[in-house]
């Protein structure tokens, strides 16, 4: 018999306990539970949306969940009498639908060995005893598990730090682009200023554009860069033989860019030498000495990011149209202080290349600049006592957990556990590939197999 807790039934959760229903392995006893706080037909913060304007950032023909048949959610969604093509981007909350129903298929058909039970609840604390965990919920008091997974996904952008930070509780300033409760008190009019320019950026003007919002918009970030369009070009040739051994973070970019304009010459661009690179950019960044993930995160993160997390080119279309209508405004700058002084809430920054002081102000402000990745300043019970009695500690980047690559998580007196084991988010900093959809399916069928084959 093997208890297994999934903590967290987003979609990396939900995947690992899919996997484990379709590969069972040899007729051992498995009790399966996931535990969220969110209720059963939610699917974590980024397919729970009821919008169907938001879409995914990731072409329909690439999305099945299951590794080997990247093409089972376009066909899922054909079969449903959808018009979708290869290349398009289809709603997030279809996403959710496909995932739920493969889940409840799995479940229809499971093996007798397995029990699965979802349980609506937050697990605050965990204790090791000898070889198993208790994992302590709020209301269903200690459940006992051989093997746990984290599956806990993002948390909300950490606040700027200023030297004035009082702003954090202005009314008028929104610290958590996901909360609903952003658009409830809005008129339509109201001006708004946005901290960053990526993915979250890109959801809220589109929520605000279809929500026939007409005041003013402002988004502000060091460089100005919304992330490129996805675009079908021609695809480069692969070549990591030519750069798995440089172990030189600014070398490997030497060649990205000599790749980049060998690309241009034939119409193609610096989208598809990244993309070329996405089957072997979690080894190349393992491979890396640590001085030099360090350099990537500082000099070259975010123009990484601006190339390697596409929009879908309908956003593109509303983003540009925003812009032309001068209702959109968009500013490379650095924030050096936010004032609520009671009319409007103000942004003090240095517009880049700049060292003058400038200020715009605006009704509300919104925190649009990305998770929070420091467990440590996370406000999160679980993750709390965790970190306190050392059974987990943060990478070396504080991007995430620390951990194999296999998901088991290392303790902070070094040691990998083969209890406790997190995907998706957490291993940020060891995989760097593990956020989006293609990676997380790959890692929870892995994980999965892992589970049910480790003593
Ligand atoms: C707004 C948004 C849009 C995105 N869009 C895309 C996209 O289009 N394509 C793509 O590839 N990726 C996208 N992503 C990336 C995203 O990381 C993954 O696709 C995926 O949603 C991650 O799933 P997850 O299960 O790891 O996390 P989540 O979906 O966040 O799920 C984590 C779950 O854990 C639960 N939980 C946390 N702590 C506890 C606790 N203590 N007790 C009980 N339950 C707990 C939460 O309630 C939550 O339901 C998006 C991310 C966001 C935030």
């Amino acid at each position: 018999m093997i208890n297994i807790v999934i903590i967290g039934g987003g979609l990396s959760g939900t995947l690992v306990a899919w996997n484990i229903l379709r590969h069972p392995g040899s007729g051992k006893e498995i009790d399966l539970k996931i535990i969220d706080g969110r209720p059963e037909n939610d699917l974590g913060t980024a397919y729970s949306t009821v919008d169907d304007f938001l879409l995914l950032n990731v072409s329909a023909e690439k999305m099945g969940a299951d590794p080997k048949n990247p093409r089972h959610f376009i066909n899922w969604a054909q079969g449903k009498g959808i018009t979708v093509q290869d290349g398009d981007f289809l709603p997030r909350n279809l996403f959710r639908k496909y995932i739920q129903e493969l889940l409840k298929d799995a479940l229809q058909s499971k093996k007798n060995n397995i029990t699965y039970e979802r349980i609506f609840d937050e697990v605050t604390d965990l204790r090791i005893q000898n070889s198993h965990a208790e994992v302590l919920t709020n209301n269903h008091g200690a459940l006992i598990a051989d093997k746990v997974v984290l599956a806990l996904g993002n948390f909300p952008p950490k606040d700027l730090s200023l030297k004035n930070n009082s702003y954090v509780n202005s009314k008028k300033y929104y610290s958590d682009p996901w909360k609903q409760d952003l658009f409830l008190s809005l008129t339509g009019n109201e001006s708004v200023l946005i901290l960053g320019t990526g993915q979250t950026t890109i959801d809220l003007l589109v929520t605000l554009h279809k929500k026939n919002h007409k005041g003013k918009i402002t988004a502000i970030s060091r460089h100005g860069h919304f992330p490129l369009v996805h675009k079908k070009i021609n695809e480069c040739a692969p070549f990591y033989n030519e750069i798995r051994n440089i172990k030189n973070i600014q070398e490997i970019f030497r060649f990205i860019r000599q790749q980049s304009a060998e690309a241009e010459k034939t119409g193609s661009d610096v989208r598809a030498v990244i993309d070329s690179m996405r089957p072997y950019t979690t080894e190349l960044w393992l491979g890396l000495p640590f001085e030099e993930k360090r350099k990537f995160m500082r000099h070259l993160f975010r123009y990484w990011e601006i190339i390697r997390a596409r929009m879908a080119p309908i956003n593109d279309e509303i983003i540009q149209q925003l812009i032309k209508s001068g209702q959109l405004k968009i500013v490379a700058g650095r924030i050096t202080e936010i004032i609520d002084n009671n009319d409007s809430i103000d942004i003090y920054y240095q517009e880049k290349g700049s060292r003058n002081l400038q200020i715009m102000n605006a009704d509300m402000a919104v925190n649009c600049t990305g998770p929070q990745t420091d467990y440590n300043r996370i406000k999160h019970p679980l993750l709390q006592n965790l970190l306190a009695q050392g059974l987990i500690e943060c990478d070396p980047l504080h991007l995430g957990l620390n951990a194999k690559p296999d998901g088991a998580l290392i303790s902070k007196d070094k040691s990998a556990s083969n209890i406790l084991y997190t995907i998706g988010s957490p291993l940020r900093g060891i995989l760097w590939e593990s956020v989006a959809v293609p990676d997380i399916k790959i890692h929870a069928e892995n994980l999965a197999v892992k589970l049910l084959k480790s003593d």
